[in-house]
């Protein structure tokens, strides 16, 4: 047996042993997400258990370094055990922005200590991490963010203001864009601070959306005293780092469908609310045919994933490239919940139900509409891919 089959083996029999049932059925609200922190309550004595032992396995950051938290696995390995974990239809034990965002940028960019202080604390998901990036007026045009921060002896003073800011309220930390040179050119004056949310002078107001949830806030910042040493890379070099940690960002969006549609079968799903005609295939030709056409587009989307992984592993990064992903996958994962809805006819629209857990269908259809915004929109996407994907002329 090669060393990487030994490895499958024993990282399937290990989950066999140690995760629990109901930490592999799909996630029943997104409630049930483990998001961990310092305020985070587990809701039920499995999703501990499997927070618990994954975090003691290393598992949770698994191609992280030992020394940062991590279990070292190589890029093989790391592929290996996220097929593992699929195969058993496992949820995630923690994830974070820690995990998908700053952890990737601390690899990179971090210093020695911001790496031995920050990345073992995500790994064992102690802190919650959110993005302060956009503002009222600096969204796709990020670089005209305003929100200040000026040195003051071994302090920045930061004020201002972001917007959209996913989670803050109950998030511990931020990783921060701000503006340290407001004489240089926009992308010249940028630098990436880290803050504690408990900050004197840091406030959130959340933001209510369409679906009736709250997930994001305006975060204020009002004189808040930020030591130097939380500067990640140089003085009003930010948006190298900014950028960079973007890609993952995308990389990540782009994955997956989450909450209802994680792990399910559309087709299937269809089957149980149109029923059979009189061969066993869904009784709606149309849609049918619609959900053909996606399932064949997602097949080609998820090759096309597994290679820009493969070659971002062997060290070329996902790069420019995670606009692909990004664009790609959220269009898809949108088309999805649009026949999901098609699929659930009446259903689907029913908002506060019992049948249909507190209008989950209706509520996770219009949360996809925010996937092709976040982390960059659909329109900015296609403008990455033309020019610095298939580099075409600026038009
Ligand atoms: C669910 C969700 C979660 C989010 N979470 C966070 C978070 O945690 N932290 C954070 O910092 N931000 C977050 N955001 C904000 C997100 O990054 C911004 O909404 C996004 O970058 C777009 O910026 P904007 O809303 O200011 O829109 P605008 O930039 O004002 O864009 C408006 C429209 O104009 C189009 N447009 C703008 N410029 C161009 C151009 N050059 N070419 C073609 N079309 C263009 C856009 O595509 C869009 O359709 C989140 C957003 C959503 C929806």
């Amino acid at each position: 047996m090669s060393e990487l089959e030994e490895f499958r083996a024993e990282a399937r029999s290990w989950l066999e042993d140690n995760c629990p049932e109901q930490m592999r059925e799909s996630l029943a609200t997104e409630d049930e997400h483990v998001w961990g922190g310092r305020r985070w309550q587990f809701s039920s004595d499995a999703q501990c258990v499997w927070f618990e032992r994954m975090v003691e396995k290393r598992w949770t950051a698994p191609a992280w370094p030992v020394e940062y938290g991590g279990a070292g696995l190589s890029p093989a390995e790391n592929d290996v055990l996220g097929r593992e974990l699929k195969r058993i239809n496992a949820r995630s034990p923690v994830s974070n922005f820690g995990f998908w965002m700053l952890g990737p940028a601390l690899l990179k960019f971090g210093t020695e200590e911001q790496k031995r202080e920050h990345l073992p604390a995500i790994a064992r998901g102690e802190i919650r991490w959110c993005q302060g990036y956009s503002e009222p007026n600096a969204g796709s045009d990020l670089a005209s963010l305003k929100t200040s921060a000026e040195l003051d002896g071994d302090q920045f003073v930061v004020n201002g203001r972001k917007i959209w800011t996913s989670y803050a309220d109950r998030a511990d930390k931020m990783f921060c864009l701000v503006r340290t040179d407001p004489e240089a050119k926009k992308q010249a004056g940028i630098s990436f601070i880290l803050l504690d949310m408990d900050s004197e002078g840091v406030s959130t107001q959340p933001i209510q959306l369409i679906s009736g949830e709250s997930p994001f806030c305006e975060t204020f910042f009002d004189d808040v005293r930020v030591p130097r040493g939380h500067l990640v890379g140089e003085l009003n070099q930010g948006w190298t780092i900014a950028k960079y940690l973007l890609t993952h960002e995308r990389d990540n969006i782009g994955g997956e469908p989450p909450g209802l549609l994680k792990g399910r079968d559309l087709g299937q799903m269809a089957l149980e609310a149109v029923g059979a005609d009189a061969q066993g295939h869904l009784d709606d030709p149309l849609l049918r045919a619609d959900i053909a056409r996606l399932e064949i587009d997602a097949m080609a989307f998820r090759a096309l994933v597994e290679q820009t992984r493969a070659k971002a592993e062997a060290g070329e990064g996902v790069g420019a490239r995670s606009a692909m992903l990004k664009y790609y996958g959220t269009e898809l994962n949108k088309r999805r919940y649009n026949l999901m809805m098609d699929a659930m006819g009446g259903l689907g629209l029913e908002w506060d139900s019992e049948r249909t857990g507190g209008g989950r269908y209706a509520r996770e259809w219009l949360r996809s509409k925010g996937n092709s915004i976040e982390g960059g929109t659909s329109e900015i996407m296609l403008g990455i891919i033309s020019s610095a994907v298939l580099e075409l002329p600026k038009g």
